[in-house]
């Protein structure tokens, strides 16, 4: 197989992705990046740590200000390159009198992560004016090396067994709260460091709203039971959803649920690099809407998973990102018809050269329990 251009290693060291970071800086004329964003912090440095600014610079001694509670932990988890500095005062004044003394002047800082507050106060302290770049460590983050791999990969087993197990748990009377708790307990004890997100779990017609917060409703024979959850291992995520229903849903439901299949179908065997996001996302809308569901699929195709439960790429309608080998997506198309019952099947892949490879293997079967 021939490239005209080929594609270049991902980094899998934090020191080898800040070098990349390096060589955009030095190529747009700037003398060091901000990083705020927890994800891009722990990306580029390996602190996982919940406060802090890292300091990359353009001409190397990148450095991570953080406060005194993460002192030993800072300490432990910064990577080769990266100085720890730890300070009373706020990390952002830490390294802009750092920048200051160093004669840095063309800042960047992360636009998408500096909020007002702070961009202030940045001014106040008299701070040169920064550059806004965006996306520029997402782009990055979102081709994973085989470790980030492997991580997500492990998430996708927690909630492939995850799902297995939550099954005994649903029977008329159940409460949705009550089975949301059930699915976070299980989460916990398959080895998820926490949840990805706050977990959804929708009866009937409520599984309708695509983001149905899990109330006090109780579950009835008959009715369908839509559940959206996702494990996090060593910091990387995964997203599961699965509609299944309490006894016979009867006819209408289960030739909803066919069409979501076959559209998830669709998505999972058309998908390949080198896609745009719209051209994925059509993937799944066009059976939607040649079964003439098009107006009932509200939300996108899909979203990356990495570090964070969304981020690049964006497999939807209005994205402008292209997708490439190495990216790990969700596939979720999803029905929902108002006052009825909704329906979504969601799945974890990796894009290779060939195609879609799914990670979460959990059956897409309409089970009836
Ligand atoms: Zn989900
Ligand atoms: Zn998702």
């Amino acid at each position: 197989m021939s490239r005209a251009v080929e594609a270049r290693a991902v980094p899998v060291e934090p020191v080898d992705r800040r070098a990349r970071i390096r060589e955009r800086l030095v190529a747009e004329d700037l003398g060091a990046l901000l990083v705020l964003s927890r994800a891009n912090v722990r990306y580029l440095s390996g602190f996982t740590g919940s406060a802090g600014v890292l300091v990359v610079d353009a001409e190397g001694g990148d450095l991570l200000v953080t406060d005194g509670r993460y002192d030993a932990q800072a300490r432990a988890e910064a990577s080769e390159g990266v100085g720890v500095e730890i300070a009373s005062d706020p990390a952002l004044e830490v390294a802009r009198r750092r920048l200051r003394d160093r004669g840095v002047e063309r800042v960047a800082f992360e636009s998408e992560h500096l909020s007002v507050a702070a961009l202030e106060e940045w001014r106040e302290a008299g701070g040169h004016e920064p550059t806004g770049v965006k996306g520029w460590i997402e782009a990055l983050r979102s081709v994973k090396a085989d470790p980030e791999i492997e991580a997500i990969r492990r998430a996708a087993a927690v909630v492939d067994a995850v799902f297995e197990d939550v099954l005994d748990s649903i029977r008329p009377g159940i409460a949705e709260r009550e089975l949301a708790a059930e699915v976070d307990r299980l989460l916990a004890r398959q080895g998820s460091e926490g949840r990805a997100f706050e977990t959804i779990v929708a009866f009937g017609s409520r599984s309708a709203l695509p983001h149905a917060r899990p109330g006090a409703r109780t579950l009835e024979s008959g009715e369908v039971v839509l559940l959206d959850f996702g494990a996090v291992v060593d910091g990387y995520h995964s997203d599961l959803t699965r509609t299944v229903a309490c006894g016979e849903p009867g006819k209408a439901v289960r030739e909803l649920h066919a069409v979501v299949r076959r559209a998830q179908g669709a998505a999972l065997e058309g998908l390949r690099p080198g896609m745009t996001g719209p051209e994925a996302d059509a993937l799944a809308r066009d059976v939607l809407e040649e079964a003439g569901h098009a107006e009932r699929f509200p939300h996108s195709l899909g979203h990356g998973l990495g570090l964070e439960v969304h981020e690049a790429p964006r497999l939807s309608r209005k994205s402008e990102d292209r997708l490439e080998s190495g990216m790990v997506v969700t596939v979720e198309p999803g029905i929902y018809e108002p006052g009825r019952a909704g329906i979504r099947i969601e799945d974890d892949v990796l894009l290779t050269p060939d195609g879609a490879l799914r990670l979460t293997r959990a059956s897409r079967d309409m089970k009836i329990l």
